[in-house]
C-alpha cells in the first residue's frame, strides 16, 4: 500500500476518453518538439486555467511552493528587522522564507481543532515591526481568513496564505489562494494538485503586486538583460506546466474522491472509538492533503501498521520554533496546542484512488492496537 499512490492516477481515463499516462507523454513530447523549455506556451496556458479555476485575477506559476512564498514576501518588501506573524505548526518553508529575508517569524499558537493559526491570539503579538501575516491552510482546509482579514484590515497589514496543502479547497464560498492579499501554492508531487518535480504558484487580485511577483520570479527583469529589481530564478519549468495541464481535467473529481475517502475514514474510525478525526470548519471545505488523527501511543501504532505494510506519516513531529535552523528548542510555554499536536498527530494513507478495502484494513489494524 502506498501512502500517496501517484501511479494509480496515471491509469485514469480523462473526460476525453484518453488515459492520463498517454496525454502526459504527448504533452511532454510537444514540449520536446517546440523546445521552449523556459516559459513556453504551456506556462501561460496553465496560469490561465488556474486563474479561472480559483477565480483569482492573476496567477503567476513559480518554480516551487517555497519560491512562491519567498517571491510573495519579496513583493511585499519584507526585509531585515521586519516581523511576520505565522504559525508554529507547518512545514519548514513557511518560516524559512521569512528568515531568508532577514525578517523574524513571530509565532502564534494554533486552534487545536483545525490545526491552523488561532486568530484570537494574533492581535496580542502585533507590533510596530509587524509587516505581514502568513497563515497556513494546513492539511487541506483554509485558516480562518474571515477573522484574520478583519485584523489585517484594522492594522493595515497584508496577508499571505500558504495554500501549499489546500489548493482546491474553499472558505466561505471562495477558493483557497484567493482569500487574502496573496495566496501561494505548491505542485510538489504529493500535494493535492501535483506535478512530477517542483512547481508552485502565486495568486493575487492586485494589479501592481501581480506585476511585481512576475518580475521577481524572473530575476527582476524589466526587458531582456535590464534588471530593475533584484529577483530570483523562480519560474515553473515548461515541462512541469505541461504535466499539470494533462492532470487538470481529473482534479475536481479527485477532490470529491478525497472527500469521500475522508467520510469513510470518519465513520469507520468513530466506530472503533477514535474521535480525533479531522474537524472541518463550517466555513470550509477540505481537499484533505492529509487525513490526520490524534493518538496517544503514536510510535507503537506506527510500527504496528508498518509491519502490516501500512505506511503512515507525522506532519509535523517538531514545531517550527524548536527547529535548530530557527533557533532550536527554546524555553517557551506559548505554543502548547502546537506542541501537543506535534506529539500526537498521525496521518493515514490518503489519495484519490484509495480503495474502501484498504481503508477497512487500515482501520481494523488500528483497532487491534489501540
Ligand atoms: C509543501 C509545502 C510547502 C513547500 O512547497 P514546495 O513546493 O515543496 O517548495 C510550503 N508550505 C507548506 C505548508 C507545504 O506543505
Amino acid at each position: 500500500m502506498e501512502f500517496i499512490d501517484l501511479k494509480a492516477q496515471q491509469e485514469q481515463i480523462l473526460p476525453n476518453g484518453r488515459k492520463l499516462k498517454e496525454v502526459i507523454s504527448d504533452n511532454i513530447q510537444n514540449v520536446l518538439d517546440h523546445g521552449r523549455y523556459i516559459l513556453g506556451p504551456e506556462v501561460e496556458e496553465l496560469e490561465l486555467i488556474l486563474k479561472n479555476f480559483t477565480g483569482a485575477k492573476y496567477c503567476i506559476a513559480t518554480a516551487s511552493g517555497t519560491d512562491a512564498l519567498l517571491i510573495a514576501l519579496m513583493a511585499l518588501n519584507i526585509s531585515n528587522g521586519d516581523e511576520v506573524i505565522t504559525t508554529p505548526f507547518s512545514f519548514i518553508s513557511t518560516s524559512e522564507v521569512i528568515e531568508l529575508l532577514g525578517a523574524k517569524p513571530v509565532f502564534v499558537d494554533i486552534d487545536p481543532n483545525t490545526y491552523n493559526i488561532n486568530p484570537n491570539k494574533i492581535e496580542e503579538v502585533i507590533s510596530t515591526k509587524t509587516k505581514a501575516i502568513l497563515p497556513v491552510s494546513l492539511y487541506g482546509q483554509p485558516a480562518n481568513f474571515i477573522e484574520i482579514n478583519l485584523l489585517a484590515k484594522k492594522y493595515n497589514l497584508p496577508v499571505i496564505e500558504d495554500a501549499a496543502q489546500s489548493f482546491g479547497s474553499t472558505h466561505n464560498g471562495k477558493f483557497s489562494c484567493t482569500l487574502s492579499t496573496i495566496g501561494t501554492t505548491s505542485f510538489f508531487p504529493s500535494k493535492p494538485f501535483g506535478c512530477y518535480g517542483d512547481g508552485g504558484a502565486c495568486f493575487t487580485n492586485n494589479n501592481d503586486l501581480a506585476a511585481k511577483i512576475r518580475k521577481i520570479s524572473r530575476h527582476g527583469q524589466e526587458e531582456r538583460y535590464i534588471h530593475s529589481d533584484l529577483g530570483i530564478n523562480g519560474r515553473i519549468d515548461t515541462l512541469q506546466a505541461a504535466i499539470l495541464l494533462a492532470k487538470f481535467p481529473l482534479f475536481k473529481q479527485e477532490i470529491i474522491s478525497r472527500q469521500n475517502s475522508a467520510e469513510i475514514y470518519n465513520k469507520k474510525l468513530k466506530k472503533i472509538g477514535i474521535n480525533s478525526i479531522p474537524t472541518i470548519s463550517q466555513l470550509n471545505t477540505s481537499v484533505y492533503a492529509q487525513y490526520t488523527i490524534q493518538v496517544d501511543n503514536r510510535k507503537e501504532i506506527q510500527s504496528h501498521l508498518k509491519k502490516l505494510g501500512i505506511p503512515t506519516a507525522v506532519h509535523y513531529p517538531t514545531i517550527l520554533p524548536d527547529q535548530p535552523a530557527l533557533g532550536g528548542p527554546q524555553v517557551h510555554c506559548k505554543f502548547t496546542e502546537a506542541t501537543r499536536a506535534s506529539k500526537r498527530v498521525l496521518s493515514l494513507p490518503m489519495h484519490p484512488y484509495l480503495s474502501q478495502d484498504n481503508q477497512e484494513f487500515i482501520v481494523n489494524s488500528i483497532s487491534k492496537i489501540i
